[in-house]
C-alpha cells in the first residue's frame, strides 16, 4: 500500500509529497515538530503533545496553523490514510516558504504542516527492552532553549550516531558540571539506592518530556518517590536501574554506561514494571 503524507492541506502519496525549497525549516531549521506512538490507531499521549506543540509555536512566534481540534483531525487521518494501527505519526510545522532572509517573512506567509504516519513493529522493540539497552555518555553541546521542540538537532543526531558508532542505543548528554542532562531524543532516569526515580528538573535546559511526565503521573499513583535532582554519570553509574523515557521509546531499560554495568546487567523490576504499566495507561488513554 502506498503511503501517505499530509502537506499543507493535502493527502498525497509519499513519493511525490514535496515542500519548497526555500522553506524555512529546510533553510535555518526555523521550525518544530512533535511525535507520537500510535497504539491500536489511536495516538499516544495525544494532548500533552499538542500542548508541547502549542508552546512551541507561541516561544517561536510561529503561527498556529489550524485548530487543535483541526490538527488531531489531519494527524488521525493521516493514520488512517496509511491503516497505521502500531506505529508512530510526526508532525512538523516551519515558518513557511520565503526569500531566504534571516528575519521573520513578511505577515501572510504561511506555516509550513507536514504530517507522515509509519508503522512500526513495537514487538522487535519489546524484545529489546527486555534485554536492555546500552548508552554513550557524550557533551551536552546544544543551545540554550532544548525546552522548544526544534527541528535543529544537529548536536543530538551527532551524539545519536557516536553512540550507534560505540554500539550504544542512546547518547547520554552530560553538562559542563557532570550533571547528566537528558539523551540525545529521550529523557533520562535512574533509581538510586533508595528505590526513588530520579531525572532531570524542568529548569535545566532539557526538552519537558511527555512521557516523563505521564511517568511521573504514574509514579504519584504508584506512591513511588520522584526527585527531579540532577545526577552526574558517576551517579548513574552505581545506580540501582537506569532507563529513559520517549514516545518513540516508551520507557526502555538501561544496563550499561559507557563500559560500565549498570546493577546485575538486566532490565531492573521497577523499570519493567514501569514499562508496563506506562503501556496499558498509553493504550486506554489514547485518542
Ligand atoms: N528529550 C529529547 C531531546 C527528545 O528529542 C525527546 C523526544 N522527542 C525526549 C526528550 C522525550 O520526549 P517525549 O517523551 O515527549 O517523546
Amino acid at each position: 500500500m502506498a503511503r501517505i503524507a499530509y502537506v499543507n492541506g493535502r493527502y498525497t502519496p509519499l513519493s511525490e509529497a514535496q515542500v519548497h525549497v526555500e522553506d524555512r525549516g529546510f533553510q535555518f531549521a526555523d521550525g518544530v515538530y512533535e511525535y507520537w506512538s500510535v497504539l491500536g490507531g489511536k495516538l499516544a499521549d495525544a494532548e500533552g503533545h499538542l500542548d508541547r506543540l502549542e508552546r512551541s509555536l507561541s516561544e517561536l512566534r510561529i503561527q498556529e496553523p489550524m485548530s487543535r481540534a483541526a490538527l488531531l483531525g489531519v494527524l488521525r487521518e493521516t493514520v488512517r490514510r496509511n491503516r497505521v494501527r502500531e506505529g508512530s505519526i510526526y508532525l512538523q510545522v516551519t515558518r513557511g516558504a520565503a526569500r531566504r532572509d534571516h528575519p521573520f517573512p513578511p505577515p501572510g506567509v504561511r506555516p509550513t504542516v507536514v504530517a507522515i504516519a509509519r508503522p512500526a513493529d513495537f514487538s522487535s522493540m519489546e524484545a529489546k527492552a527486555r534485554h536492555g539497552v546500552a548508552v554513550l555518555t557524550q557533551p551536552d553541546i546544544r543551545w540554550g532553549r532544548c525546552d522548544i521542540k526544534t527541528v535543529g538537532l544537529l548536536p543530538n543526531i551527532l551524539a545519536k550516531q557516536a553512540a550507534r558508532e560505540a554500539g550504544a542505543n542512546e547518547a547520554w548528554l552530560v553538562d559542563a558540571d557532570g550533571f547528566v542532562t537528558e539523551g540525545s531524543s529521550t529523557n533520562a532516569w535512574i533509581v538510586d539506592a533508595e528505590g526513588r526515580l530520579r531525572t532531570r528538573d524542568l529548569g535545566a535546559n532539557i526538552l519537558r518530556g511527555i512521557t516523563r511526565k505521564t511517568l511521573m503521573a504514574l509514579a504519584a499513583e504508584l506512591q513511588m518517590t520522584v526527585l527531579e535532582t540532577p545526577f552526574t554519570v558517576a551517579e548513574a553509574m552505581s545506580a540501582k536501574e537506569a532507563f529513559f523515557t520517549a514516545a518513540s521509546a516508551f520507557i526502555t531499560p538501561v544496563v550499561k554506561i559507557d563500559s560500565v554495568i549498570i546493577g546485575d546487567g538486566h532490565p531492573g523490576p521497577i523499570s519493567l514494571r514501569l514499562r508496563s504499566l506506562y503501556f496499558q495507561r498509553a493504550r486506554k488513554d489514547a485518542l
